[in-house]
């Protein structure tokens, strides 16, 4: 099809998410239709510089990698899909091995889903069966945390605090409560980013005893959370929601959907906190967007205290998702992408701080391994957030200059393939900076 056509069954057949049909109507759809490394071309014909990894955040190794395609070819010739239950693939079991190698501390467990909100509600569901089968058979509520994402779907939109995705009546689960979140720059009470952190931390035990701690299975968390733009707590905050989830035996589900394999420069977040969790959720860059893939993983304890895991899908542990993600991360391992995005992620947050915290509307910039941020304000001094859509048509300029990165709350997010080069960095920041510089001067800011 041509363009024009492409773009018409699009309006015609195409429910859109997350934008309103109105807003795709006047800007258009983005049909991509090929790529190749960290570019790709839209239905148009524009080559766009991906620094979204697939907008969102999945695409760690880049369009068009052979390997992985031939791994995926490969496997569905020779046994593409075993089914459930018992009846596992040849990739599925080296898959878990391998990630049980990878994880912290003594996850060693487990169970394949087919994306980030049905490893969310997997979690939750394992939560809770677990306390029903131990010391706290009462226990069915979970606390998260406002500005929380966990996932669009109904139990993982109950734990969830981001408005965009709520507009329907209280999705809440019965005696599902939030609490506070720590946010970088900005908190409720101006309070340093130190005592801000003790205080969210002093929230949670406060809520578990108010909703009783024999009945409450679960905390879950994004370790750095992505509302607002890369939100990295101090290492004391998740080092004291441990002790407190432990002295209360409160299971700590720790979501690593968007910061497991390799975007904060670690395969997982957690380690740069030396947290160790009950229950961890993947997706996302684990199978690098080549086919959709989920994972919850658990201790043998906890596995082992269920005397059956009641809990089945159809795709779980597909194996052509699994051949896919074995794939990925012997890239990953092989050329030693995860310390890479360490270093040059260090030095690319220098490069774009230097280049644009000084410009008049950016209040922070912020950012770990290959995942930044930056924090737009319209008084440096109150730190007020805009209102109005300034933010958004930052990221509107970058893409009219060749660039992809997104808008999230308050910042605009950065989040490049693993396999990003210098070059694509650097082009990066200085569309960054004239974009922000134009649209400011344009609006008078
Ligand atoms: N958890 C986190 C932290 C996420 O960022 C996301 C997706 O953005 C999800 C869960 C939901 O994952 P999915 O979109 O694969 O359902």
């Amino acid at each position: 099809a041509n363009s024009r056509d492409l773009a018409s069954l699009a309006y015609q057949h195409t429910l859109f998410s997350m934008v309103p049909q109105s807003e795709v109507q006047s800007d258009g759809p983005c049909i991509y239709v090929e790529g190749k490394g960290v570019h790709v071309t839209d239905h148009e014909g524009r080559q766009l510089l991906d620094m979204m990894s697939s907008t969102s955040r999945a695409n760690s190794l880049g369009y068009g990698n052979e390997e992985i395609a031939r791994a995926m070819y490969e496997q569905a010739l020779r046994m593409h899909y075993s089914g459930t239950t018992r009846f596992l693939s040849e990739p599925t079991v080296t898959l878990a091995a391998k990630i049980a190698e990878l994880a912290p501390g003594r996850l060693s467990k487990v169970c394949f889903v087919s994306g980030g909100s049905e490893a969310t509600e997997t979690a939750l569901k394992l939560a809770r069966q677990y306390q029903q089968n131990t010391g706290k058979p009462r226990a069915f509520k979970v606390i998260s945390r406002w500005n929380a994402y966990h996932g669009s779907t109904l139990g993982a939109l109950s734990v969830t605090d981001w408005l965009n995705v709520r507009d329907i009546p209280d999705p809440r689960a019965v005696g599902h409560s939030f609490v506070a979140n720590p946010m970088r720059y900005r908190n409720p009470y101006g309070m340093s980013e130190e005592d801000y952190a003790d205080h969210c931390a002093s929230h949670l035990e406060r809520q578990i005893q108010f909703e009783g701690p024999d009945l409450v299975a679960a905390f879950i968390a994004e370790p750095i959370m992505q509302a607002n733009g890369v939100q990295i707590p101090t290492k004391s905050y998740l080092q004291k929601v441990r002790e407190i989830c432990t002295r209360y035996g409160v299971l700590l589900v720790i979501d690593e959907v968007i910061t497991g394999f390799g975007r904060t420069g670690n395969w997982f977040a957690s380690e740069h906190f030396g947290i160790e969790p009950d229950i961890m959720t993947m997706a996302k860059a684990m199978s690098a967007g080549y086919a959709p893939l989920g994972a919850v993983m658990t201790r043998d304890e906890i596995a082992d205290a269920l005397p059956v895991f009641r809990h089945v899908h159809t795709f779980s542990g597909h194996a052509v998702a699994c051949a896919a993600a074995n794939a990925v991360i012997a890239i990953k391992e092989r050329e030693g992408l995860i310390p890479r995005a360490a270093k040059i992620g260090a030095e690319f947050g220098a490069n774009l701080a230097e280049a644009v915290a000084h410009l008049p509307i950016v209040g922070d910039v912020r950012g770990l391994g290959l995942w930044h941020a930056v924090d737009f304000t319209r008084d440096k001094q109150t730190r007020a957030v805009f209102t109005d859509d300034t933010v958004k048509a930052v990221v509107r300029r970058m893409r009219d200059l060749g660039v992809v990165v997104s808008a999230i709350g308050s910042a605009l997010e950065i989040a490049p393939p693993l396999i990003v080069g210098k070059e694509h960095l650097d082009r990066t920041v200085a569309v960054c900076a004239q974009a922000i510089t134009e649209v400011a001067k344009e609006r008078g800011l």
